[in-house]
């Protein structure tokens, strides 16, 4: 059997975030936890042998007390976790007595102590608070900052991507300095340097059904930065089996939305949205674009709503959807309801576990293309061109980005205009066809296909990677 220790506890352990064992029951092997790391007893029992109050126990999801507690049988495949205990209105109200601030940090936090909702207590709050911040793009960037700015102690960081020059135009995480470096070890560095007090754990992966749950589980808050459908659901759902409130947020273009999703207090977001849109629908902030203060904006109501919560006072965005149209600076609110039928929240669940989210929401992954879908490369379009080769080469994208980039001989027809203007193509003709990075391209081709033209091809990686592997005097957006 595998026991699961939480981050403070660690240091008992040599590092180790977990320990096997065998043992028959729940007490049974705690006692011989505590036989092998000594130092671990007078965190988990009190003088007089007991389990100390907050220290929770789980085997697997369940909370060994709602079983038989100590006398909670034990199987080899059973998975025990020990849990800090979450209570009342703030997420961290046990663990604040545990903290203390030096006086450096009664410096640093001077104007927040002066204030009576916040004080020493709410300060040594922050101190014991854990937030995992899933993503450090437009959202987390914001939102990482100032939770590091106002104290908050422990900061988890979910990504694994690489700092790219496009992302500086909103991701403040980052400088000019980091494009090509991780965006973790970058974000890390900045965050220790904004206050050396906070302890940075980072998660370089990608956040998967896999290991939600476990990288959940050490955390108190949970605040989704993701801009993706799969993840949305999938931070949702692994935010209700562990208790934990999802802060979230989501942007495009002008518009954001932010919300609180707490199943112990109001609803998740599977009550507000029961089933994905269609892939495709929803067009991504690569696709779509965004304006780059917009993510500032809304990073910076989820960090205050995180504090909120820490801090257990104010009113919370539980239950409620707040609507940011950044273009007529309109702020408005939705009222949300708990959903009786939530599949996932409701009394009769049907999601108990995490699931496979990219086949929930249909989504093909973006390395591979579009089954079915005949394909050219850059290198296969450059050798067309330069024998001068009979063929014809449609760009699907939109006006404003023709003027960013574009292949002067193309024929453009933006890809909602394709179905109006397709009499201007023949079936005769060889058809090359492309657009940013070869998304919009491959529904172009389906569409061609299913209206009769056989001999039409979707390049590969679009004008950009024609920018990148070919013609480095081509703009890449
Ligand atoms: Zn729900």
């Amino acid at each position: 059997m595998k026991i699961q220790l939480p981050t403070p506890l660690r240091q008992y352990t040599g590092g180790a975030a977990s320990v096997d064992l065998a043992a028959p029951t729940v007490g049974a092997a705690l006692s011989a936890l505590v036989a092998r790391y000594d130092g671990l007893k007078k965190h988990l029992f009190d003088d007089s042998g007991k389990l100390r109050s907050f220290v929770n126990v789980y085997k697997n999801d369940e909370d060994v007390r709602y079983l038989q507690k100590e006398a909670t049988p034990v199987a080899e495949s059973d998975t025990l976790s020990i849990i800090p205990s979450i209570a009342g209105g703030s997420a961290t109200e046990v663990a604040a007595d545990a903290v203390a601030l030096s006086h450096e940090e009664i410096r640093r936090y001077s104007r927040h102590l002066i204030m009576p909702e916040v004080g020493l207590e709410g300060q040594k709050k922050l101190k014991a608070a854990r937030v995992l911040a899933i993503g450090t793009g437009g959202l987390g960037s914001p939102l990482a900052l100032y939770l590091a700015a106002a104290g908050v102690g422990t900061i988890g960081l979910v990504d694994f991507d690489v700092v790219d020059d496009s992302n500086l135009q909103r991701q403040i995480l980052f400088g000019t300095g980091d494009v090509g470096r991780s965006k973790l070890s970058a974000a890390a560095a900045r965050l220790r340097d904004m206050n050396p007090n906070v302890n940075v754990v980072t998660f370089e992966k990608r956040l998967s059904s896999e290991n939600a749950l476990e990288i959940f589980r050490d955390f108190d808050i949970v605040a989704d930065g993701t801009d993706n459908v799969p993840t949305r659901y999938l931070v949702n759902d692994a935010c209700v089996l562990t208790g934990k409130p999802n802060v979230y947020a989501s942007i495009f273009r002008f518009e954001g939305q932010a919300s609180v999703f707490w199943a112990k207090k109001g609803p998740c977001y599977r009550c507000l949205y029961a089933e994905p849109p269609p892939p495709g629908l929803v067009p991504s902030c690569a696709e779509g674009g965004v304006l780059g203060i917009l993510p500032g904006l809304l990073g910076v109501v989820q960090a205050t709503e995180t504090i909120k919560l820490i801090l257990g006072s104010g009113e919370p965005l539980i239950g409620r959807l707040l609507l940011i149209d950044a273009l007529g600076m309109r702020f408005r609110e939705l009222k949300l309801r708990k959903n009786p039928d939530c599949v996932v929240c409701g009394p009769n669940p049907r999601v108990t576990k995490l699931i496979d989210y990219e086949a929930f929401c249909g989504v093909v992954p973006e390395t591979t293309s579009a089954p079915g879908i005949p394909e050219i490369s850059v290198e296969e379009l450059k050798a067309l061109r330069d024998r001068e080769a009979d063929f014809v080469l449609v760009d699907v994208r939109e006006p404003h980005e023709i003027e960013i980039s574009s292949f002067p001989e193309s024929v453009k027809i933006p890809l909602g205009k394709l179905p109006e203007r397709v009499n201007e193509l023949s079936t005769a003709d060889e058809i090359v066809v492309h657009c940013k990075t070869g998304g919009r391209s491959a529904k172009a081709v389906q569409f061609l296909r299913d209206a009769g033209f056989k001999k039409v091809r979707n390049l590969a990686g679009g004008i950009n990677r024609w920018a990148e592997k070919i013609d480095p005097t081509v703009a890449r957006y």
